[in-house]
């Protein structure tokens, strides 16, 4: 809906006497002509945020913007608890769940509160939204979704970005905040009884650097993975093997690996009552592999 329309079915809304239920003057997108919020409470429960109510919705540049106020008219002071009074309000913008596929941003007015007690140390404050942290440029359900594209759909941390219309660093910001409690939690090692081992290139090398791998180690009965090694040498899952404690190698009834000689090894000397397994994408490609090699040389002789 353009700017103009938009002010059209305000006019008509008020010629019929209905009135908005909820009338603000508020700065535009672009900050210069002046629009008008409705509360609307269809795109209020659309946009579902606790403590705020929606108004107008424009497109700009592609992007939906949706128009919000909070909707709080008593507070009272944090410091001496007397009733504030209202000290107008402050605009913020941050970037929320896509509507309908578009980027959308949140144009959050917020009240700002002054305590009138003179003694007070508190004087005047902003109010805080449930779900949005102070400053932030993301809703907090935007970045739980990133952190869920990113992890569980599989997408780049780039392309993920582009969908909310924010920076990679903000988007890679939003991933770690939330995983990397679940990376840390010692829990996730607790009961693990088959492991697999595997090797992966992560960088390619460059005219200065040779190809860099990483060792996967997961856990094989809940398809999780437990850790991301550099390097893959045998060393390297020694070295973790000796950080988890005899109790948990000994706990350990069956590892796969690929048909590494340094993994073999490191598995041999830690883990006592493991089964060593190769694995099945390695096993049906070694196979393969032999069986090519008995063909050509068939086809060779014939
Ligand atoms: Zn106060």
């Amino acid at each position: 809906m353009g700017r103009c329309e938009f002010r059209e079915l305000i006019r008509e809304s008020h010629d019929a006497g209905k009135g908005p239920a909820i009338l603000r003057i508020a700065t535009s997108a672009e900050r210069e002509p002046l629009s008008v919020i409705q509360h609307s409470h269809g795109a209020t429960e659309l946009v579902g945020m606790p403590g705020l109510v929606v108004g107008a919705r424009q497109v700009v540049d592609g992007e939906v913007w949706v128009y919000a106020e909070t909707e709080a008219d008593v507070m009272g002071c944090s410091g001496c608890g007397t009733r504030a009074v209202g000290h107008g309000r402050t605009r913020t913008f941050v970037r929320d769940l896509a509507v309908s596929g578009r980027p959308t941003v949140l144009c959050v007015s917020k009240r700002r509160w002054r305590c009138p007690e003179p003694d007070c140390e508190v004087n005047t404050w902003t109010e805080q939204v449930a779900g949005i942290a102070p400053r932030a440029v993301l809703t907090d359900r935007a970045r739980q979704r990133i952190t869920e594209m990113v992890n569980q759909d599989g997408d780049s941390i780039a392309s993920a970005a582009a969908t909310f219309g924010v920076g990679w660093h903000t988007a890679n910001q939003a991933v770690a905040d939330y995983t990397d409690p679940h990376v840390d939690d010692p829990d996730r090692l607790e009961g693990v009884e088959a492991i697999g081992v595997d090797e992966k290139r992560f960088l390619n090398a460059t005219p200065t650097s040779r190809t860099r791998y990483t060792t996967q180690i997961v856990d094989l009965d809940r398809h999780r993975v437990l850790d991301v090694l550099e390097g893959r040498s045998r060393d390297v899952v020694g070295g973790w093997l000796t950080e988890r404690g005899t109790d948990w190698c000994e706990n350990i009834l069956l590892a796969t690996l690929d048909p590494s000689a340094g993994y073999r090894r490191a598995l041999e000397d830690h883990l006592p009552g493991a089964t060593l397994v190769v694995d099945h994408w390695h096993c049906v490609r070694l196979a393969n592999r032999a069986i090519d090699q008995v063909r050509r040389r068939v086809q060779n002789e014939t």
